[in-house]
């Protein structure tokens, strides 16, 4: 039986065409569900919804605006009457040491991937809270857990670790509603975030790092979110699941 027939369910940042929202958005479509596409572009992410087949959404939301955040949602409460599952996964990065760090490069990758979950998540919460229940599933990133080391600077290990105490918080405050909140930890996976901007030799270092000695690719990240977004994790709330090769064992 498909895992998520029924179901209505929202990715951001998933018109990327290699990108893991976009290999989430069709394993979720896969499975039964509705999903519509968020992303910067209207008609990159009309064309990705379009990808999955009939019947999806694209819409354009820049996450970091609260009011485009919540004008999406009453949009898409106003064409199906429920949201079931969130996957904040619009996020970017940039390979900064330390000194490097300007406030311009602070606010970009904050406001992406801390505020986005943040400001996303409080837009579909009234509804899920409503329906008592919901999935959200946030994006973080082995970087917040290691301290970076393969591409990201240390703001972008903040804002992923910003991530996961968000994660854990929601979960404590939604679990009451039956709102279940939990977060993936994607090691290395091949997609635009990092192509061509990795050196042969750095390429190598990564994947000499990871016990299963490949990169990931978007499809295991995708496994992942379904199985958090389903009710094959009704159970699971405030986790953090490692998608990595081995690269970070505990
Ligand atoms: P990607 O660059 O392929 O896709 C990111 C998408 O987010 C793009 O479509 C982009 O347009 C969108 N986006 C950027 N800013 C946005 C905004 N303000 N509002 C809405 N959409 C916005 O990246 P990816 O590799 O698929 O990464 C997806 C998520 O997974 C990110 O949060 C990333 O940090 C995380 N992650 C990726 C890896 C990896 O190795 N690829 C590892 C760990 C974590």
């Amino acid at each position: 039986m498909a895992l998520l027939k029924d179901k209505y369910a929202i990715v951001t940042g998933a018109a990327s065409a290699r990108g893991l929202g976009k290999a989430t958005a069709r394993a979720f479509a896969e499975q039964g569900a509705t999903v519509a596409i968020l992303d910067l572009d209207a008609d990159a992410a009309k064309a990705a919804a379009a990808d999955l087949g009939e019947g999806h959404i694209g819409l354009a939301c820049n996450v970091t605006d609260r009011e485009a955040c919540n004008a999406a949602i009453r949009s898409l409460l106003g064409c199906w009457g429920r949201i079931d599952i969130l996957v904040n996964n619009a996020g970017i990065t940039q390979p900064l040491k330390i000194m490097e760090i300007e406030p311009q490069n602070y606010e970009a990758v904050t406001d992406v991937n801390l505020r986005g979950t943040l400001y996303m998540s409080q837009a579909v919460i009234p509804a899920m809270r409503a329906q008592k229940s919901g999935a959200i599933v946030n994006l973080s990133s082995v970087s917040a857990q290691r301290g970076g080391g393969i591409f990201g600077g240390p703001h972008y290990s903040a804002a992923k670790a910003g991530v996961l105490g968000l994660t854990k918080a929601m979960a404590r405050e939604l679990a009451p509603d039956n709102v279940r909140v939990n977060a993936i930890c994607p090691g290395f996976i091949a997609t635009d975030i990092t192509a061509g901007k990795l050196s042969v030799e750095q390429h190598r270092m990564v994947l000499d790092g990871i016990p299963m000695g490949r990169a990931g690719e978007a499809s295991d990240v995708a496994g992942c979110a379904l199985f958090l977004a389903s009710d094959l994790s009704a159970y699971c709330t405030g986790t953090e699941v490692d998608v990595n090769g081995g690269s970070l064992i505990h």
